[in-house]
């Protein structure tokens, strides 16, 4: 039997559509319309990408992009008094510095100088502790997209098992919170994990987070299990196929002979990082203005 496919592309356009909506009413209520503020730091290809990407999706959903690129040998001074600017603007809702910074910036002293309140990407220590003790802040995009789908799917999580590939803390712990608070029982498994199959197998609810291609294979799954991909790996050119395949962390091809879902790569996890991430700026917006936001973001 094959395995229903989760669209995240199309989940991830519904909400992109709804924080849209919600961003109109927002510029209503509030006199202006809601800002995010994106810095980069150095020419790194895949981050000019996404910083590229988060820019027109965020003016797509009626929302101000502040773009910030500086270049690759800017100090730790100069980055610092850049976000302690955008920290005090009123009209910068979230910020998100793009990692990887480069070497020779300490991206946690960076992270730790932005406003919790404006730290969108929820990688702020302050919102690590609020998500561990169950307090509202910014949850992680990808993780938070992964919960999204998987509600979408399963509906009530309640007694599942689940097992979380990968311990990151920018995937494998969030989620793994994040199952936790949906009353899910969650194993975190990792590199050190001993019988990596036999753990897998026994999970309704698999997560891989691992950056390894193809690794999660079909005979790891149990049958009619929920396998979420977050994975985005891309294999040696090929023959026809100059910039090579773009796979996840599951063996899609026999993964999806005995799971009852499974999310593919790409069009699966993917979309829905962005789309989260303006969900939260949205969601900081209404905060900073004091305003209640939508139910349904
Ligand atoms: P990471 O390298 O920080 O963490 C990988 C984790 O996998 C580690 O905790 C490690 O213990 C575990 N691991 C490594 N080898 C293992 C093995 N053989 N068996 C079991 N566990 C093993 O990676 P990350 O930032 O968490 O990202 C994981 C994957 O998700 C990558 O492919 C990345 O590209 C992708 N990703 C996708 C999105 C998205 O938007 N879809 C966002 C973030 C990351």
């Amino acid at each position: 039997m094959s395995a229903q496919l989760i669209d995240g592309k199309a989940f991830a356009e519904s909400l992109r559509q709804r924080v849209g909506e919600a961003a109109r009413s927002f510029a209503q209520a509030a006199g202006r319309k809601a800002g995010l503020a994106v810095v980069l730091v150095g020419e790194d290809p895949a981050s000019q990408v996404y910083v590229r990407s988060k820019h027109k999706a965020t003016i797509d959903a009626g929302m101000e992009s502040f773009e910030h690129r500086l270049p690759a040998d800017t100090g730790e001074d100069a980055l610092l008094a850049l976000v302690d600017r955008l920290n005090r603007d009123p009209a910068v809702d979230g910020i998100l510095v793009q990692l990887p910074l480069p070497g020779h910036l300490d991206e946690q002293t960076v992270i730790s100088a932005i406003n919790p309140d404006k730290d969108v990407d929820g990688f702020h220590i302050i919102n690590a502790g609020r998500l561990s003790v169950g307090q509202d802040g910014f949850v992680p995009c990808t993780p938070l997209g992964c919960l999204m789908l998987l509600k979408d799917r399963l509906g009530d999580l309640s007694g599942l098992e689940a097992v979380v590939i990968g311990r990151s803390n920018i995937v494998g712990k969030p989620m793994a919170q994040l199952l936790t608070d949906a009353n899910a029982t969650v194993t975190i498994a990792h590199s050190r994990t001993k019988d990596l199959p036999g753990v897998v197998r026994r999970a309704d609810i698999v997560v891989a987070a691992v950056g390894r291609p193809e690794m999660v294979k079909g005979d790891w799954i149990k049958p009619g299990a929920t396998v979420i991909d977050v994975g985005i790996n891309r294999l040696p050119p090929e023959p026809g196929r100059e910039k090579g395949r773009l796979v996840g962390d599951v063996d899609f091809a026999s993964a999806r002979e005995v799971a009852g879902a499974i999310t593919p790569v790409p069009g699966g996890v993917g979309p829905m990082t962005i789309a989260v991430l303006l969900r939260n700026a949205l969601v900081a917006a209404h905060r900073n203005e004091g305003l209640a936001a939508p139910a349904n973001l």
